[in-house]
Order: structure tokens, then C-alpha cells, then sequence
């Protein structure tokens, strides 16, 4: 079985690629891979941001596709199973592991493996591809394979949706309508909290408002003063921060209410921006301000239950046009073009 892989030689060079994939082991499936979507990972990588991670890259990890063949040892994966590929799987033998708690596995590589031909990754943007069965997760059929890709996205939301302990009669602000941004929205309100969403590009503010969410436009109105009108000045319960800038940090603190508000810090950003807050007012304001990273085993699980009934709807942060793998140089090209939701690849 050949597989035809999109991979970055180098710096702004997105490849295409050809090799023979080697037998199933037992606890091995085999699929035929229908999308896999552009990650702000993969296109930095492709600008030359993440040098430090090498080349060749064969990388994707936002795609689904359809079991095409199962290891003789496979128990709970069956050929047409439509799947998603959970990829934070530690050893799955370590305590971590074994509580299904992947970003503490004491057994993590400290460097990313290659294969025996000398690729990094795990061959995302591929026609078909070998993964083991432990990383697989069920998807709906029904769900557009593009959306399915959301998988990883939504529980790494999951994640952060859990320390935030958001409750129905809360007021949520999410600053940020990029992706995760809009993302952590749409999960905010499965929690049947108020979500209102700030934003400054026009694109992205015309996304948030075609979702249904209250929308703070920072051209006209300056988002802290706006979130304390809208809330008849009492403050936000808390704000989830999707973009990783000094600013945002600024601006969620001072739109919480007086006492026990809660800052999420979803986004990491380069240059690290910084929290410009007296510890002081975090004591006398008993304000918490909370990190999450990852996913574990639980936040997959409620992310594909997510996706699969449509509690949430993803359809909107998929960008329109849509590229074949013969097109991993332009699809790259247009996923790092400032302002784009996911880029999907097209890949059978
Ligand atoms: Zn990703
Ligand atoms: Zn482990």
C-alpha cells in the first residue's frame, strides 16, 4: 500500500511525497484519510517559525478519515469506522496514563521520533495512513470530515472548560474570534453561560455575529468599558483569553467583577506577553487566574460527543475553499495569510 504525504523540506517549501507503507502490526488500523486541516502549528512551521523542530516534516494532526483495514489484535475499531486521531496518548502503561491524565505521562520522548526514512511527524496530510487503535476515536459519519478534524481543537477548549468551572449564570467574555477563540465560544455556551465575544478584525466580528454571540467591536467602542455597560457595571464572572497578547492579559483583568473573577489564559504568544497585575489586587480581589494546555483522555471523549451531536457548530471557522494535497504549497500559502479560519485538505 503506497501513501502520498504532503511534508515541509524546508522553510516556505511544502512537498509532496510518495512511500510504501509497511504491514499492520497488531494493535494497528489503517486509514484512508479524507482531510486533515492546516493547524496554526503546521503553517508557523511552514513559514519557518519552528526551525527548532526540523525538517523534513510530515506533519497534520486536525484530519479524519475512514478504517480501511485492522490489526489482527484491534478489538474496538472496525473497517468503515469514520475516526479522528487523538494524538496525546502517552505510553498508555505509566499512572498518568493509565487515569487517562496523557500530559503528565513520565514516558514522553524528549525528542520527536523519525521514522526509519527520516520523517518527522505523523503524517497528517497523507491518503492513507497507520495509526495505533488507542489513538483512534470514533466520529459521526454524518459530520463533515472537515468538521471532525475539530477534534483535537475542541479538547484542548475541554480542557480549559474544566478548570474555568463556568456555571449557566455566568457572563463569559472571550477576547479573540480566531479560531480557538471562537471555539472556546461555542463550547462557553454549551455551558448555557452568557458569551460575548471581542473582537477588532471585521472578518472575524462578522463570524462571531453569524454564530449568535454578542459581539464587543474594539473600532468603536474600548472593550473593558463595553464589557462593564453590558453587564450594567458589575463586571464579567470571568474571561477566557484567546490571544496571547499583553493587552488582552490588560483588558481581561480589568473587565472582571469586583471579587472571585476568573481569567483563562488559552493563547500563548511570541513575543510571551506578560499579566500587568499587582498581587495585591489578585489577594484583595481573590482573582483566579488559571492556564491550561493539552488535553487529556476525558476532554477527547466530551469533544467528539461535542462534534458528533452538533452541540457545537464548527462549519463556520472552515475556510470556504478547500485545496487537494496536489495543492500542500498553496493550501500552506493561504492558512498563513493573517485572518484565516482552519484551511482544509482534501486528501481522497
Ligand atoms: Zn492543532
Ligand atoms: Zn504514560
Amino acid at each position: 500500500m503506497k501513501q502520498k504525504f504532503g511534508y515541509l523540506a524546508s522553510a516556505k517549501h511544502a512537498e509532496i511525497g510518495e512511500r510504501e507503507l509497511p504491514e499492520l502490526a497488531p494493535n494497528e488500523v489503517l486509514v484512508k484519510q479524507l482531510t486533515c486541516n492546516i493547524c496554526t502549528t503546521d503553517y508557523q512551521h511552514w513559514m519557518g517559525l519552528r526551525e527548532h523542530q526540523g525538517y523534513p516534516m510530515a506533519g497534520g494532526h486536525e484530519g479524519s478519515g475512514v478504517v480501511e483495514a485492522v490489526g489482527s489484535d484491534v478489538k474496538n475499531i472496525k473497517v468503515g469506522d469514520h475516526v479522528a486521531v487523538n494524538g496525546y496518548v502517552g505510553c498508555a502503561l505509566c499512572e498518568a496514563c493509565l487515569q487517562g491524565r496523557y500530559s503528565d505521562c513520565v514516558n514522553k520522548p524528549k525528542d520527536r521520533p523519525r521514522t526509519a526514512d527520516g520523517y518527522l511527524g505523523s503524517f497528517g496530510f497523507a491518503t492513507y495512513a497507520i495509526h495505533k487503535e488507542i489513538n483512534m476515536v470514533k466520529m459521526s459519519p454524518d459530520l463533515d470530515p472537515a468538521e471532525a478534524g475539530y477534534l483535537e481543537p475542541v479538547a484542548t477548549v475541554c480542557r480549559g472548560m474544566r478548570k474555568l468551572r463556568l456555571e449557566p449564570q455566568e457572563t463569559v467574555v472571550v477576547i479573540g474570534a480566531g479560531t480557538m477563540g471562537l471555539v472556546n465560544a461555542q463550547v462557553a455556551r454549551t455551558h448555557a453561560a452568557r458569551v460575548i465575544v471581542s473582537e477588532i478584525m471585521p472578518k472575524k466580528i462578522e463570524t462571531a455575529k453569524a454564530m449568535g454571540f454578542e459581539v464587543i467591536d474594539c473600532n468603536k467602542v474600548d472593550p473593558v468599558e463595553e464589557a462593564m455597560r453590558l453587564t450594567g457595571g458589575v463586571g464579567v464572572d470571568c474571561v477566557i483569553v484567546a490571544v496571547g497578547a499583553t493587552k488582552a492579559n490588560e483588558q481581561a483583568v480589568q473587565m472582571l467583577k469586583k471579587n472571585d473573577g476568573r481569567v483563562l489564559l488559552f493563547a500563548a504568544g511570541y513575543p510571551v506577553p506578560e499579566i500587568p497585575v499587582d498581587s495585591n489586587v489578585v489577594h484583595y480581589r481573590r482573582i483566579e487566574l488559571l492556564g491550561t494546555f493539552g488535553a487529556d483522555a476525558q476532554d477527547f471523549a466530551k469533544a467528539a460527543k461535542l462534534l458528533n451531536t452538533r452541540a457545537i457548530d464548527v462549519s463556520k471557522i472552515i475556510e470556504p475553499k478547500r485545496f487537494k494535497l496536489d495543492d500542500f504549497q498553496a493550501a500552506m500559502e493561504a492558512a498563513s495569510t493573517p485572518g484565516m479560519y482552519r484551511v482544509c485538505v482534501e486528501l481522497n
